[in-house]
């Protein structure tokens, strides 16, 4: 584990300005927290008033259009994000791969736009049930990332994340079990070393996403390889949220 977890919460399509308190409370609370990076990725509409809130906290997108501007009806591009005030963007997620039909290709492209903007980029992958217990889930993962990461990244270091999140533990409340989430995280940190050296292959971290939660997101953040965690609903109130961080502000504790 690096020695400051990433957590993240992906509100996805919740969230109103009603919602502004929980950013508030999460942001307070952080400011007590500081051996733990905390983000939040609400969505668009909300990207401006949360990071107009919150000072301690990261702010980010949960897509982005490949292109700078143009005829693209109800699309946002990186730019318009960084200007909205977000530092990051998730990018393919399994929620924009199975409900939008994005495909590898496409993910390289927003994230080629999204490092052009100055964003950082979390990209998620993950594997069906299907690769899993077909024994397919490490080449199925290596293969997307691959596909996924734009031919030609520069000093990618923390400016990359990778999210593994199995799609089956989204939502479902069964996350993976920490055998199959190491496995996993040692697979793509060696594909990351291959791909970008030993120094920036190191630097970029791998969170674990699906069904964490303040029961199991100790035992999982300590996991070897794994930096942080991408948390969906649990994400959606500050306590719930915080229950995690403090869960990842123990594991440094206790390493230490
Ligand atoms: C997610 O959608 O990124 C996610 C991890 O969701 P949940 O925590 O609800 O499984």
């Amino acid at each position: 584990m690096a020695s400051r977890p990433f957590i993240v919460g992906n509100w996805k399509m919740h969230g109103t300005r009603a919602m502004l308190s929980e950013a508030r409370a999460i942001d307070r609370a952080a400011q007590r927290l500081m051996q733990v990076e905390i983000a939040l990725a609400p969505p668009f509409t909300l990207i401006h008033p949360v990071r107009r809130e919150a000072e301690q906290i990261g702010v980010g997108a949960q897509d982005c259009h490949p292109a700078d501007g143009g005829a693209h009806t109800g699309d946002i591009s990186a730019s318009m994000v960084a200007d909205a005030g977000a530092g990051f963007v998730i990018l393919g997620h399994s929620e924009r791969r199975e409900g939008h039909g994005e495909k590898d290709k496409l993910i390289a492209e927003k994230a080629a736009a999204a490092f052009g903007a100055g964003l950082k980029v979390i990209l998620c992958c993950g594997e069906p049930m299907e690769k899993r217990e077909a024994g397919k889930a490490v080449d199925h993962v290596l293969r997307q990332l691959k596909a996924s990461l734009p031919d030609t990244i520069e000093e990618v270091g923390e400016r990359l994340t990778i999210a593994y999140e199995p799609i089956w533990a989204i939502g479902s409340g069964e996350a993976a079990s920490i055998e199959d989430i190491v496995a996993m995280h040692t697979a793509i940190r060696e594909f990351l070393v291959k791909t970008f050296g030993e120094e920036d292959g190191t630097a970029i971290r791998i969170i674990y996403g699906g069904s964490v939660n303040a029961e199991n997101a100790a035992e999982i953040i300590a996991g070897d390889e794994v930096n942080g965690a991408l948390v969906g609903g649990a994400s959606l109130s500050a306590e719930s949220f915080m229950n995690i961080v403090l869960a990842a502000q123990d594991v440094i504790n206790n390493q230490s």
